[in-house]
C-alpha cells in the first residue's frame, strides 16, 4: 500500500481517491499480456530457464519426468527435480505451493508440446484478473449528487506534524512503524539494546591516553 500510494501523497482527499481509482481501472482494463503484469515477467523468466534444463522422460502416460538444471559457473545449479505432470507437483515444491508452474514444469510442458496455459491455474490468467473488476466500476458522479454520509472522517492529529524545512521522508508512518514502549530500543549500528548511535562511544571501553 505504501508503494501504491506513492505520488498520491499530500493530494486532497478526493484527488487521492480519483487517482487510485483510475490507476486500478487502468491496470485492470489495459492489460494486454496473456498474464497480468505481475505474473507475465515471472512466467517468461521460468520459461527461459526451462530451456536450459536437461529432461528425461520416465513415463509419458503417468507424466513422470526428471529434470537436471544447468550447472552454472558459480557452481550453483546441477540440481535434480522430479515432476509429476498430472498431479501438478514438482520436488522443488513451487508448483504445488503456488499453483503456478516452476521452470521444471514448463520444461516438461514444452517437451510434450502442450499449451503453457493448460498448466497455469486459472486464477493467474488475465481473464480472471479482468473478471474481478468487470462490473465494479462506474464513473463517480459530481459530489453534489452524493448521498449525505452519517459519519465524518476523524483526523489523527498526531500524524499531522508540520516541521520546518524540506520533508525528509517519503514514507507514510503506519502501525508497523510505531515503537512499542515495552520493547527496548536498539542501537542502529550494532542492534544491541542499552545505547544508541549517539552515545555509542559511551558503551565502548575507554582507553586512557598514556
Ligand atoms: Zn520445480
Ligand atoms: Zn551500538
Amino acid at each position: 500500500m505504501n508503494n501504491a500510494l506513492r505520488g498520491a501523497r499530500q493530494l486532497p482527499f478526493r484527488a487521492c481517491i480519483d487517482l487510485t481509482f483510475n490507476r486500478t481501472i487502468d491496470a485492470a482494463m489495459n492489460c494486454n499480456t496473456p498474464l497480468p503484469s505481475r505474473m507475465w515477467p515471472l512466467f517468461r523468466k521460468h520459461d527461459t530457464s526451462a530451456q536450459s534444463h536437461t529432461l528425461t522422460e520416465f513415463n509419458y502416460n503417468e507424466g513422470a519426468y526428471r529434470l537436471v538444471t544447468k550447472l552454472l559457473v558459480n557452481e550453483n545449479g546441477g540440481n535434480t527435480h522430479t515432476v509429476s505432470y498430472y498431479q501438478h507437483t514438482c520436488t522443488c515444491g513451487k508448483w504445488q505451493m503456488e499453483r503456478f508452474p516452476c521452470s521444471h514444469a514448463l520444461a516438461v510442458c514444452r517437451f510434450r508440446g502442450d499449451n503453457h496455459f493448460s498448466i497455469i491455474n486459472h486464477v493467474y490468467t488475465t481473464m480472471t484478473y479482468k473478471q474481478q473488476y468487470n462490473d465494479g466500476f462506474s464513473p463517480l458522479s459530481h459530489a453534489d449528487y452524493w448521498l449525505e454520509a452519517n459519519w465524518s472522517i476523524q483526523a489523527d492529529n498526531s500524524k499531522c506534524v508540520v516541521g520546518r524545512g524540506r520533508r525528509r521522508e517519503n514514507r507514510f508512518r503506519n502501525e508497523m512503524d510505531v515503537h512499542h514502549p515495552t520493547e527496548p530500543r536498539k542501537c542502529g549500528l550494532c542492534h544491541q539494546p542499552g545505547h544508541n548511535t549517539r552515545n555509542f562511544s559511551n558503551s565502548q571501553p575507554r582507553f586512557n591516553a598514556m
